[in-house]
């Protein structure tokens, strides 16, 4: 009976003991605490008994110490392989997974003579060890009894040991867990604290519970301890803080989200930030933000200035009706302005090729651009004048002009833009009509003054001349016939005859003027110079013109403006030439060059209607014109002006198309300056060019 009730109390003991361990497991105190409490209510409960409990888990290990009241050792490989005395049951029980019972330890054969000494030694003569298993059946360790008397463990030592090395197991396997945790937040801790981004854990009320260095660094503190605790609301821009505080309480809520504002530093300075937050729970069991905020300072900086100068790009793009392009004709890629593709009436964002490009051209002007897309296989600066056909029938006047730009690597690019001159053009076009009209009116206007006048003045000698001749008729018929006054009649007549050649030599001293002739002349640069005088009209008319001219060139001696008045002559003709021509390109060639006689040639060639053959010598003569409005001075004056300078002019007529009208003139022009021959004729024509030549606006 006594020994029932102090069964009962042993086991009441175990089951309390047993609970108790439980509960410091649960509250996670120590493996070592642990394990020191359970060998001590074992030795309190096992009626004089030792316990020794042997762990093989090396992790556990490096959280113990052994020194209990009786001890706990570490069964590592390491120690097993370097054959510790102590592992004999031990290790035994673990191999076997199951109890290992050794009622005496001096009859015990299966361990070395050392151990059995060792063990006889400390007073130990019976031992009986447990093994210590995981829920998975892994072995962990053992659980070990040392009696001081041989024989067998009691059935309620046999219950002990099985329930002790249960703890153990549950014990240890919190260990675990616990050092698993601990190493994850250490590296969670090492990632956060090496990350770049600001990581911060704030709790509802917006104090700072941890933040990483790059936080710390960010508020503008070397320290992130001396953070902690403080409010992150005060960091926030005062405009944004209401908001910012909104954001937190919804991500303490239990929702994440997104949200950007400005922080002030420590130092004054104003951030911009962009955070991430998700909701955590913290160790009281509340809901905190954790959030990683970056700082997108420079971004937006760069995005502002970025949106400052596209908004100045649109708004000139906009004052101008310009759009730019970027085109790389090796691989044919073409990037455009939005403004660009309004232009070109095409959808904002559309894939644009340059099929589609030319498409839009005017198919009265794909020479031109043909013509520059020639020129950019030399890489050269484009610029050219079209016009585009929009689908809708709409015409437009662009102009086009594109810089070559070559990389490190050779690859040519082009940048240019293309502007719209639709207004300007049509507003010329109205000012060009009025202009030729006004031009037209003087001419007409000049030469009727010019006939009235030398009408007026001849007609009163002549009048004068007829009268006289009249009055001697009758004078002589009379009979007898009067002798006298017929003299005095025909002296009258004489006298009106002189006054007739008067009026013609004051009309042509009128007209006449000093020439020189003796300057240098650069004829390439001459022609140059006219060029530019015409670019605008043989814009306007959409021609192409091309000047070629030799390398290398000799002057000529001579008259600048009036081999000026020559070359514009033939380019004026040349343009009016291609007048109504749609069928084909209109182009002008302009070469200069050197003929067979080492004369210097300069030859108009167009593409023009052309002229029957058999008038290519009346063309030169005055007043021959196939114009409706043309006056037929032209070419006589410039074959007078190139004949004064020794040399000659000459037209031909292509086959199938277009003329080519050219003079050449000697290297050292030797002019004749006589009064009355080609030189006076040329002056004459000179004063006559006034009414003749149309200079273009
Ligand atoms: P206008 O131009 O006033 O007719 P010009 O003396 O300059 O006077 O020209 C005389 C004529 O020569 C023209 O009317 C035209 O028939 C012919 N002509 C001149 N240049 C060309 C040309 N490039 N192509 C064809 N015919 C031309």
């Amino acid at each position: 009976m006594q020994i029932d009730i102090e069964g009962r109390k042993s086991v009441e003991a175990l089951m309390a003991g047993g609970k108790r361990l439980l509960e410091m497991v649960a509250v996670g105190l120590p493996l070592l605490a642990v394990l020191n409490e359970m060998l001590r209510l074992a030795e309190e409960l096992a009626s004089g008994c030792r316990c020794g409990i042997s762990l093989i888990d090396p992790d556990c290990m490096k959280s113990l110490r052994v020194g209990a009241p009786s001890f706990v050792q570490d069964r590592t490989e390491a120690n097993r392989n370097h054959g510790n005395d102590e592992s004999g049951p031990c290790d035994l029980a673990a191999s076997l997974e199951a109890p290992v019972i050794v009622p005496d330890i001096a009859s015990e054969t299966r361990w070395s003579p050392a151990w059995r000494e060792r063990s006889l030694a400390d007073g130990r003569r019976a031992c009986w060890v447990a093994p210590v298993l995981s829920r998975t059946h892994e072995v962990l360790g053992s659980f070990a009894l040392y009696s001081p008397t041989p024989g067998n463990p009691t059935p309620f030592q046999r219950d002990l040991m099985g329930e002790l090395a249960h703890i153990v197991s549950v014990a240890m396997e919190r260990a675990k867990m616990d050092l698993s945790l601990r190493r994850s937040d250490e590296s969670f801790r090492a990632i956060v604290e090496t990350t770049p981004e600001c990581v911060k854990v704030i709790t509802r009320d917006g104090t700072l519970l941890r933040v990483n260095s790059a936080g710390s660094n960010l508020a503008g503190s070397p320290d992130p301890a001396a953070l902690v605790g403080a409010c992150f609301y005060d960091f926030v821009a005062l405009e944004h803080r209401d908001q910012y505080v909104v954001f937190n309480q919804e991500i303490c809520s239990g929702k994440t989200g997104f949200l950007e504002f400005d922080i002030i530093t420590l130092h004054g300075e104003r951030r911009h930030m962009e955070t991430h937050a998700a909701p955590l729970q913290s160790g009281d069991g509340s809901i905190v933000q954790l959030g990683v905020t970056r700082d997108i300072t420079a971004r937006k900086q760069a995005a502002e200035q970025l949106w400052k100068s596209a908004a100045l790009m649109v708004k000139v793009e906009q004052i101008s009706l310009s759009g730019s392009f970027c085109w790389r004709p090796s691989s044919g890629g073409i990037s455009c302005s939005e403004q660009l593709y309004r232009i070109y009436g095409i959808e904002p964002g559309a894939r644009i090729t340059m099929d589609i490009v030319t498409a839009r051209v005017h198919p009265g002007d794909r020479h031109i651009v043909d013509n520059a897309l020639e020129q950019a296989r030399d890489g050269k600066d484009l610029e050219c004048d079209y016009r585009l056909l929009l689908p809708d029938g709409t015409v437009k006047y662009v102009r086009m002009q594109a810089h070559a730009t070559f990389s490190s690597q050779g690859q040519l690019d082009y940048i240019g833009a293309v502007q719209d001159v639709t207004e300007r053009r049509q507003s010329e076009e109205a000012l060009y009509g009025l202009r030729a009209e006004l031009a037209h009116v003087s001419r007409v206007n000049g030469l009727g003054a010019l006939s009235a006048s030398i009408a007026h003045e001849i007609n009163q000698p002549l009048a004068g001349i007829m009268t006289n001749a009249r009055i001697l008729v009758r004078l002589l018929n009379a009979e007898p016939p009067n002798v006298e006054g017929a003299l005095e009649t025909a002296q009258r007549t004489i006298r009106d005859g002189h006054r007739a050649s008067e009026v013609v030599n004051r009309l042509r001293a009128m007209f006449r003027k000093e020439v020189v002739m003796t300057d240098t002349v650069d004829l390439g640069e001459a022609a140059h110079e006219v060029i530019e005088l015409l670019r605008s009209e043989i814009r306007r008319k959409r021609i192409v013109l091309q000047l070629k001219m030799a390398g290398d060139l000799p002057p000529v001696t001579g008259d600048k403006v009036q081999l000026q008045q020559v070359i514009l002559n033939l380019l004026l003709n040349a343009v009016e030439a291609m007048q109504g021509v749609g069928d084909r390109p209109r182009r002008i060639l302009v070469r200069i060059d050197r003929d067979d006689s080492d004369d210097l040639c300069v030859a108009v060639t167009d593409t023009g209607t052309g002229f029957e053959p058999e008038n290519a010598d009346r063309l030169f003569g005055a007043f021959y014109t196939s114009k409706r409005e043309g006056m037929g001075i032209g070419l006589s004056v410039s074959r007078h002006i190139i004949e004064r300078h020794g040399g000659r002019i000459w037209a031909t007529s292509d086959e199938r198309f277009g003329a080519t009208f050219a003079f050449s003139v000697p290297c050292c022009a030797c002019p004749v300056l006589d009064q009355d021959g080609p030189g006076a004729r040329c002056q004459d024509a000179r004063a006559e060019m006034g009414v003749a030549m149309r200079i273009p606006g």
